[in-house]
């Protein structure tokens, strides 16, 4: 069937599980006309995928946007006491990571989410669950910067600014009322960390208290579980059980839970039950962190299980590019998952997985859905992770984005990015491009602001 007044049609595409053939895949008003051989040949624009892999684009939900690039302002003491002593000493590393935040401010965590924004778009990210602190030190810069780079890439990489109470609520004198204040401004979900705080019961007042905030703006909550070494950790049950007693089934995401490495096999097999009825999707960051969840485990008890870049040179993690490809390569390692069939639920939790637990609809490469793809240079799966390296081309809502523009917004180079295309008339920018990149040309942008 040859379809009249496409908008875009990718030809020789080679889909997953599709062996060797090729086929056509035709764009109409943002989503998917139809995917087949010969569709979509009247189109106004082509892109030839020259038999390369074309799938769904990638998702990454946990990122600390506020925070990337401020390794360079800070010493290394955090990074040390978070990676080293089996996590024994990850409580001291959020203290010494925060800081940092005294210097909080707008000014320069913009140009830096924006830079990591644009990389996230260079590597067919896009949908961010971004993160920014919320405490007496950050106060609401973070919020209000992420705020912004969300609007100035609305369009092109979905942002999902989380209101995110790093430092405590209970433990945290003002921390309840600036989280109130970051849900009005217009942050999206409720985000946070319940095991830092000084006792079991005021872990459980600071889930109430997200939960009550969740449900005064419909929001999804996201929060940061055991993130320690310690087995006798317990907020990720607390978690379960709360986001079942809420009815808040399929809009609770659990990031991090690396005390689970160490939790003995009948009560994770208990906890997973709790998990798989409360609908709660885990995430997990392997290369940041000595230990991490059991993610085998949890995928064979039905839990639905995704990957996230997590920090971008920040007092965590000194690398990070936004590129999943890269994030899944690493987790291959790390979690030793390389036969193919491990390999292709890689790829899912860097895809679909992270997808269903942000709660994005129907991101898949199928017809009727949004059409958000990446075009790979590489052939299969495999070939992908290999390389990692960045899509030939990335199309967002049915438009291809302007990929030397990202380039320049991220002052990546082709080298960095190892990106071949080039770029039609039509393609997609961010608002205030010229003015963002103005800026960079002016020096405010520099990624490691001395402030
Ligand atoms: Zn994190």
């Amino acid at each position: 069937m040859v379809r009249e007044g496409l908008d875009l049609r990718i030809c020789n595409a080679r889909v997953r599980r599709g062996g060797d053939r090729l086929v056509d895949i035709a764009i109409e008003g943002g989503r998917i006309a139809a995917i087949g051989e010969g569709v979509g040949a009247s189109a106004r624009d082509t892109i030839d995928a020259e038999g390369g892999l074309v799938t769904e684009s990638f998702v990454n939900p946990h990122l600390h946007l506020c925070k990337v690039w401020t390794l360079p302002m800070m010493n290394e003491a955090a990074l040390a006491a978070y990676h080293g002593a089996d996590m024994g000493k990850a409580l001291a590393a959020i203290d010494l990571a925060s800081a940092i935040k005294s210097k909080y401010d707008a000014s320069w965590i913009v140009p830096n989410a924006r830079r990591a924004t644009a990389l996230a778009a260079l590597h067919g990210v896009l949908h961010i669950r971004a993160f920014a602190d919320v405490d007496s030190k950050a106060r609401l810069e973070g919020v209000k910067a992420l705020i912004a780079v969300r609007e100035e890439f609305r369009g092109i990489v979905d942002i999902q600014v989380v209101a995110f109470a790093q430092d405590g609520i209970v433990k945290e004198a003002g921390a309840a009322r600036l989280m109130e204040e970051a849900m009005a401004l217009g942050a999206d979900v409720v985000g946070g960390i319940p095991w830092i705080e000084f006792t079991d019961d005021d872990a459980r007042a600071h889930i109430a208290f997200c939960f009550d905030l969740a449900a005064k703006h419909d929001a999804d909550v996201s929060m940061l579980l055991d993130d320690a070494g310690d087995p006798s950790l317990r907020t990720l049950e607390m978690f379960a059980i709360e986001t079942l007693r809420r009815g808040w089934r399929g809009r609770a995401l659990a990031h991090h839970c690396r005390a689970m490495a160490l939790y003995p096999p009948p009560y994770l097999q208990r906890l997973s039950g709790v998990l798989r009825k409360a609908e709660i999707s885990v995430v997990t960051d392997p290369h940041t962190g000595p230990l991490h969840a059991r993610v085998r485990d949890l995928i064979e008890e039905g839990i639905n299980v995704c990957l996230g870049q997590d920090d971008i040179s920040d007092a965590y993690y000194p690398f990070g590019r936004n590129n999943m490809l890269e994030v899944a390569f690493l987790a291959a390692h790390l979690l030793w998952m390389t036969g193919r069939d491990d390999i292709e639920r890689l790829y899912d939790m860097a895809t679909i997985a992270p997808a269903k637990a942000m709660n994005v609809p129907n991101h898949a490469l199928a017809v009727g859905a949004e059409a958000n793809l990446v075009v790979l240079g590489e052939p299969d799966v495999v070939e992908a992770l290999r390389f990692h390296a960045a899509p030939r081309h990335v199309v967002s809502r049915g438009r291809q984005i302007d990929l030397a523009q990202m380039r320049a917004l991220a002052g990546a180079t082709d080298r960095a990015t190892g990106n071949l295309s080039s770029n039609s008339a039509t393609s997609l920018r961010p608002r205030r491009v010229a003015g963002a990149l103005a800026e960079r040309q002016s020096g405010a942008g520099d990624p490691a602001p001395s402030v």
